[in-house]
C-alpha cells in the first residue's frame, strides 16, 4: 500500500503591496521561507482597478534566484538591462534566470481592465548564483495544455505531468531544482492524481472554489495554500470545482540569506551584492 501525502499546514496569503504600489497578496515569503525550499515566494495579483496596478514595477534589480511570471489575464511589458523587451499576456509565462543579476521593469501595458496573475521566486543552488543571467519569454501557444480522462484541463509550464495515463513535458526545464509547475482547472466532482518526483517539495495553491486532498479532513479554500509532505501519493478533487497552483521542487537544502531583492547564501555575499548594485556592477 502506497502512502499518501501529508498536509503540514493550510495557510492564507497576506494583503500587501510591492513595486511602485501594487496591491498583491503575498502567498508566501519572508521569514521561515525554509520550509518552502527551493522556493521563496509566490505573489498573486488579481485587480480590475487600475489604481491597484498602474504604478507597475519600476527598474529593480534581482541577484541570486529565478522569477517565474504567470498572467492569466492582463499585459505587462518587460524591459531588462541586457535589451530584452517582451510582452507578456494572458496565460504566458516569463521565467528569467536573474543568477548573478538583472536590472528590469515590470510595467502594465494596459490602462484598464483586469490584470491578473502570479510571480513566483524559484532559488538557484550556490554554485549558480553569479552565473550569466537569462531570460525567456513563453507565449501562450507554446504552454502544452492537456485534458484529463476525468476533465481536468492542466497547463503544464514546467516539469512533467503524469497521472499515470498522460505524460505531458512542460514548457520549462531546470536543472538541480528540477520544478513542476501545474495550472488545474478542475470541474466539480473531478479528481486527478497527479505524480511527483519523491523528495520534492510540493504546495498547492487555491485561487478560485475550493479542494479536497485525499488524507486530509479540511478541504482547501481559496486564497489558501496547502504545503505538503515531500513523499507519497497525491489525489486531489473538487467537489465544487477549483482551479489550483500545483508547484513542487527539490530543496537545495543550502542557507538562504535574502535582502529584498538579493538571494545568496551567506551575510558576505549579500554585501558584496549591495557594492555591486551600488557601483554599478551587480550585471558586469
Ligand atoms: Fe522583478
Amino acid at each position: 500500500m502506497t502512502s499518501l501525502r501529508k498536509v503540514l499546514s493550510i495557510q492564507a496569503g497576506q494583503p500587501t503591496s510591492d513595486g511602485a504600489g501594487v496591491r498583491l497578496t503575498r502567498v508566501f515569503g519572508g521569514p521561515g521561507v525554509e520550509q518552502f525550499d527551493p522556493f521563496l515566494m509566490l505573489d498573486e495579483f488579481g485587480s480590475d482597478k487600475p489604481d491597484d496596478y498602474i504604478a507597475g514595477f519600476p527598474p529593480h534589480p534581482h541577484r541570486g534566484f529565478e522569477t517565474v511570471t504567470y498572467m492569466l489575464e492582463g499585459r505587462m511589458r518587460h524591459e531588462d538591462h541586457m535589451g530584452n523587451v517582451g510582452l507578456l499576456q494572458g496565460g504566458g509565462v516569463q521565467w528569467m534566470t536573474a543568477a548573478r543579476g538583472i536590472i528590469h521593469s515590470e510595467m502594465p501595458e494596459q490602462e484598464e481592465g483586469v490584470m491578473r496573475g502570479f510571480q513566483l521566486w524559484l532559488n538557484l543552488p550556490g554554485k549558480n548564483k553569479l552565473a550569466d543571467a537569462s531570460y525567456q519569454d513563453i507565449q501562450p501557444e507554446n504552454i502544452p495544455r492537456l485534458t484529463t480522462a476525468q476533465g481536468v484541463d492542466v497547463v503544464v509550464i514546467a516539469g512533467e505531468f503524469n497521472d499515470g495515463q498522460i505524460r505531458q513535458a512542460g514548457a520549462v526545464q531546470r536543472p538541480d531544482t528540477e520544478p513542476q509547475y501545474f495550472d488545474f482547472h478542475i470541474p466539480a466532482g473531478a479528481r486527478v492524481s497527479p505524480q511527483l518526483p519523491e523528495g520534492h517539495r510540493a504546495l498547492l495553491y487555491v485561487y478560485e472554489g475550493s479542494l479536497e486532498i485525499e488524507g486530509c479532513p479540511q478541504s482547501v479554500s481559496a486564497s489558501r495554500l496547502a504545503r505538503l509532505g515531500d513523499e507519497g501519493e497525491l489525489q486531489i478533487s473538487s467537489a465544487t470545482g477549483a482551479r489550483v497552483l500545483l508547484i513542487a521542487g527539490k530543496p537545495l537544502r543550502e542557507p538562504i540569506v535574502q535582502y529584498g531583492p538579493f538571494v545568496m547564501n551567506t551575510r558576505e555575499e549579500i554585501e558584496q551584492a549591495l557594492r555591486d548594485f551600488r557601483d554599478d556592477r551587480l550585471t558586469a
